[in-house]
C-alpha cells in the first residue's frame, strides 16, 4: 500500500527547465504555459524556489500546476482521480531521479515516506 505525499527538503519538481519537460504545451493552457515560462530562473530552477532550505517561497499562492490535487491532474492530464496516487508517486520519482539520482538519499527518503519498498521497481501506469 503506497500513499503519495510530498516530502520536506526535496524540491525536485521545482526545477522547471523546459528541456526536461518537452510536452508542456500538451497539458498546460496557453496562460499556464506563459506563467510557467515566466517562473524559470537562469539556472533552470523556479524563481520562487529557495535552494537554501529547498522550499517554495510562495507555497500558499503557488500556481495550480504546482498543486497535486485530483482536479488539477484531471484538468492537465485527463487523469482519473482513482489513478492520482500512483501517477503522483511516479511523477515525483521521475523528478527526484532526474535531479538527485535513482540511488540518492532523496529518492530513498521519498520511497520510504510513500511506502515503496527498497529495490521495488518505480511505479508506472
Ligand atoms: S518532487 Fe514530489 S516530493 Fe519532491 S518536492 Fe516535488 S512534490 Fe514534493
Ligand atoms: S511556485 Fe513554488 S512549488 Fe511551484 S515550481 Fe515554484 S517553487 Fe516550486
Amino acid at each position: 500500500m503506497t500513499t503519495w505525499q510530498c516530502v520536506k527538503s526535496c524540491g525536485a519538481c521545482c526545477y522547471l527547465n523546459p528541456e526536461e519537460r518537452p510536452d508542456l504545451d500538451r497539458y498546460l493552457t496557453p496562460d499556464q504555459l506563459q506563467l510557467y515560462l515566466s517562473l524559470i530562473g537562469a539556472d533552470g530552477w523556479c524563481i520562487h524556489y529557495d535552494a537554501s532550505d529547498r522550499r517554495c517561497r510562495i507555497y500558499s499562492t503557488r500556481p495550480d500546476f504546482c498543486r497535486v490535487t485530483a482536479a488539477t491532474f484531471e484538468a492537465m492530464f485527463d487523469l482519473d482521480p482513482a489513478d492520482l496516487n500512483d501517477f503522483a508517486i511516479d511523477c515525483c520519482q521521475q523528478h527526484i531521479g532526474d535531479r538527485y539520482g535513482e540511488e540518492s538519499p532523496e529518492m530513498a527518503r521519498f520511497n520510504q515516506a510513500v511506502g515503496v519498498s527498497p529495490g521495488e521497481e518505480p511505479l508506472s501506469l
